[in-house]
C-alpha cells in the first residue's frame, strides 16, 4: 500500500478537495481545518559489522522479497532513531549491537509498498554472538565480507563501504 490516498476528510468525512496549500498541490477539507500533508516515512538502517564483515539479512516479505539487505525498519513513536536501529537489528538478525556513528541521511522511494522514505543509516558494531533469523520478515542471516556482498548492494554502497572499511 503506497501512502493512503484519502478521498474523505478523516475528521469530518467531507469529500476532500485538491488545490494549492502552502505552495504545493494537496488535498484539503473545505469544512474543517484538515489538510493532507504528505511526509516521508522514517526508516533506520543498521550497517552492522563484526570483525570487518557485514551482517546481512534475506528478506522473506516485500518489498524486495528474496534480496539481501541490512537490517532496517521504521522508527516507532517514542523511540529515538538509534533505539529503533538497534531494535531492528535485534528483531531481524537476533543480535545486539552498539551504535558507532551516523553514516548517512538520505531519501529513498519505494515504488512497491511504502512510497517516500527518509532513510537514516548508522554504523553499528555487533556485540553478541551468532545471528539468528527469528523474525517472520527474514529467512536467513549471515555475515558477508566486502568482496562477497551481492553486487546490487556493493554497487549502491560502494562509497559507504570504502568509508567504513571491511575485510575483503
Ligand atoms: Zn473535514
Amino acid at each position: 500500500m503506497l501512502p493512503i490516498d484519502y478521498r474523505y476528510c478523516p475528521e469530518c468525512s467531507t469529500p476532500l478537495s485538491e488545490g494549492m496549500v502552502d505552495g504545493r498541490l494537496r488535498k484539503y477539507c473545505t469544512q474543517c481545518h484538515f489538510v493532507r500533508y504528505e511526509n516521508p516515512l522514517p526508516v533506520v538502517v543498521a550497517l552492522a559489522q563484526k570483525d570487518g564483515r557485514f551482517l546481512l539479512i534475506r528478506r522473506a516479505i516485500p518489498p524486495k522479497k528474496g534480496y539481501w539487505g541490512f537490517p532496517s525498519g521504521f522508527v516507532e513513536s517514542g523511540e529515538t532513531p538509534e533505539e529503533a536501529c538497534l531494535r531492528e537489528l535485534e528483531e531481524e538478525a537476533g543480535v545486539s549491537g552498539e551504535i558507532q556513528r551516523l553514516l548517512r541521511v538520505g531519501r529513498l522511494e519505494d515504488t512497491e509498498l511504502y512510497g517516500d522514505m527518509l532513510v537514516v543509516t548508522y554504523l553499528v558494531r555487533v556485540t553478541s554472538d551468532t545471528p539468528v533469523a527469528e523474525s517472520d520478515e527474514v529467512d536467513e542471516v549471515r555475515y558477508y565480507s566486502a568482496s562477497e556482498l551481492p553486487s546490487y548492494l556493493a554497487r549502491s554502497l560502494r562509497d559507504v563501504i570504502e568509508e567504513v572499511g571491511g575485510t575483503s
